[in-house]
């Protein structure tokens, strides 16, 4: 498999100098499986320039899109998704349904008359919506597709991608808190609160992980559906991760805080002797595995 990272930002596109070397587009990532099936993890504005390379090289007749949830930052980029109005594209859209409305319903809303000037029905390429659930498995080609339900303030889905012994986990827009202080943390309390997705996780090649946060500015933000990069790298070890890759940025952090948010991941999983590999995603970062 092979993953590039188009968009790492939370919340909202943070363009300008202090963001150029992490990226201010929101969450999008490629994936390719090994016979070049293209899985896009999300649709954040980082879509657009994966959309423009996609154009460019001309290939990719059949794309699949799996959304993790419906905020703004993880949807925006489908209206300028430059393959939708290509005719002869296939593009089919993994989704959960939400608040009784359909996958079809919540995306073509963004792109009613009053936000948008073109219909999602009238886009040309031939779209398709696959209502997906969690705890399921789906099978994309060679590549298994399995769903566990993320803690966030909407519902959403965290998914895992497994081809031949490989596995990626992309879980993001989930909340990792089981501790009151910076002291507090402890790998014990996370797997007692955190069992199932720490299976979820268990062994994977690559976890795309949610960091949002510091673990301090983490502590008053209870419920919002994020997590500190102290506890990420706990909830790491227990996980057993071979890599960890942080993501989804706080929009207010530069460049220079990133840097910080990753030396102190490091540092912590050195402190617990673990082996695993930790980098901050960034976009244009391609990984082979
Ligand atoms: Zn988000
Ligand atoms: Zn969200």
């Amino acid at each position: 498999m092979f993953l590039r990272f188009w968009g790492t930002r939370g919340s909202i596109p943070v363009p300008g100098k202090s963001t150029l070397k992490y990226g201010g587009n929101t969450p999008c990532v490629e994936l390719r499986t090994s016979d070049n099936q293209l899985i896009i993890l999300d649709a954040g504005s980082g879509l657009r320039e994966l959309g423009k390379s996609l154009v460019q090289n001309g290939g990719d007749k059949s794309i699949h899109i799996f959304i993790s949830h419906y905020h703004w930052d993880h949807i925006q980029g489908i209206p300028f998704f430059m393959p939708l109005y290509e005719k002869g594209k296939d593009i089919t859209f993994y989704g959960e349904g939400c608040s009784n409305k359909k996958v079809k319903e919540i995306l073509g809303y963004q792109m009613t008359a009053n936000y948008f000037p073109i219909n999602l029905d009238e886009a040309g390429s031939k779209t398709k919506f696959i209502e997906i659930k969690t705890d399921s498995v789906y099978q994309i080609g060679n590549v298994k597709v399995e769903t566990r339900r993320a803690n966030h303030s909407s519902p959403t889905i965290s998914y895992k991608f497994t081809e031949g012994n490989k596995k990626i986990v992309y879980m993001t827009d989930n909340e990792l808190h089981a501790h009151d202080s910076q002291d507090d943390i402890s790998g014990v309390k996370i797997l007692d609160k955190y069992k199932e997705l720490v299976e979820f996780c268990s062994d994977c090649d690559y976890l795309i992980h949610d960091s949002m946060y510091d673990e301090i500015s983490v502590l008053n933000k209870k419920g919002w559906g994020h997590t500190g990069n102290i506890t990420l790298a706990y909830f790491s070890i227990l996980a057993k991760v071979k890599n960890l890759v942080l993501f989804h940025y706080n929009p207010d952090y530069c460049d220079e805080k990133i840097d910080d948010l990753l030396k102190e991941t490091l540092s912590v999983l050195n402190s617990e002797n673990s082996t695993i590999n930790c980098v901050a995603s960034k976009e244009g970062m391609c990984i082979e595995l």
